[in-house]
């Protein structure tokens, strides 16, 4: 049984899951500041007030004994220095407490793993898009690479920045989800793929000026979404055709979105690929991922020794090397 720990960005997260892959409890907080975007201090001084009690809750929910945790693992990087090293405190003082061993997971991988684990997918290309990260990614030789990614902001952060210039709250996703849905006229914004990976601050800028001629936000949310689903759409559907793979997978925040959902199904559908969202509550970041994915690689031999537990908040999804997985 693993007691896995999130904190690398805005939410801390645990959740306890069993090395047969049942999730017995899922807790997470979410810092949403009133206005402006996330300090990276602020965030850790969230997870340091209610890191502890966040602990406790979901060894209350799994119906469990501290005692009874085998494991700890917590998210290791990439995201925010101050955040991850919250976490990585929580964790090793855990691990040293509790006298069981301490798994670093890469919080991509984690997503990847979890939404494998909810599909049953065996080697999908994942679509991970989130408030901090846009990928592609799909496994090869012994790692899971990123085909593609955002060159600069990522969609999350892109929607809710945008959505704070015309007056919506924090996170904006939603809001301009359901504005689109009445958007009637498509505005050109700038489509940047290039190669396999993309750009959204170039069509943010855009957006923000639409706004400012007067243009109706229904009809500027539903052009920002068709234009920059589109763009990961493409590089999806270069993604499963270069690989060949057969199975698309959809996770993290933004994969709540319905109209990104269905852009997907349909590359999914058109190269006999199999498709899935990962449902809401193991899209977003949290623990259950994390310990998971420590419990595949605790079983695969891989575990840290607290002195050299470092945070690695540039940790790359490619760095690591997949020992649980066959190539
Ligand atoms: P995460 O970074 O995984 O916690 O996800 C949070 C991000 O998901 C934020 O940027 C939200 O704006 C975004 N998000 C949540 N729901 C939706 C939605 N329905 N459509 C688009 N983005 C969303
Ligand atoms: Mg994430």
């Amino acid at each position: 049984m693993c007691l896995g720990l999130e904190g690398t960005a805005h939410s801390f997260g645990a959740g306890v899951v069993t090395d047969d892959g049942k999730v017995l409890s899922n807790v997470w907080d979410m810092l949403s500041p009133r206005e402006g975007g996330i300090h990276p201090r602020e965030a850790s001084r969230h997870h340091a007030e209610l890191g502890p009690s966040i602990v406790k809750q979901a060894i209350e929910k799994a119906g469990v004994q501290p005692q009874d945790v085998d494991l700890i693992a917590f998210s290791r990087g990439p995201g925010l220095g101050p955040c991850l090293r919250v976490t990585a405190t929580i964790a090793r003082t855990l691990s040293l407490h509790l006298g069981v061993p301490l798994v670093g997971v890469n919080h991509c991988v984690a997503h990847v793993e979890i939404g494998c684990l909810e599909s049953g997918f065996q080697d999908p290309v994942t679509v991970y898009v989130s408030g901090g990260n846009t990928q592609i990614i799909a496994f090869a030789g012994q790692r899971f690479r990123t085909f593609g990614e955002t060159l600069d902001i990522a969609i999350g952060n892109m929607l809710d920045t945008l959505g704070r210039e015309i007056g919506m709250r924090f996170p904006a996703g939603p809001t301009i989800e359901r504005e689109a849905r009445r958007g009637e006229r498509y505005y050109q914004l700038p489509y940047s793929v290039k190669g396999m990976d993309l750009s959204y601050s170039g069509m943010l800028t855009a957006a923000k000026r639409l706004y400012q001629e007067g243009i109706p936000i229904p009809d500027i949310c539903h052009s920002v979404q068709e234009t920059a689903f589109g763009m990961l759409a493409e590089i999806a559907e270069r993604a499963i055709a270069h690989t060949k793979k057969r199975e698309l997978l959809l996770t993290g925040g933004v994969a709540r979105n319905n109209r990104l959902t269905e852009i997907l199904k349909g590359v999914a559908q058109r190269h006999s690929a199999r498709f899935h969202r990962v449902s809401p509550p193991l899209a977003g970041d949290q623990g259950a991922m994390i310990a998971w994915t420590g419990i595949l690689q605790f079983k695969a031999g891989d575990h840290l020794q607290v002195p050299e537990s470092h945070v690695l908040p540039k940790w790359r999804t490619d760095e690591q090397d997949i020992i649980w997985r066959r190539g």
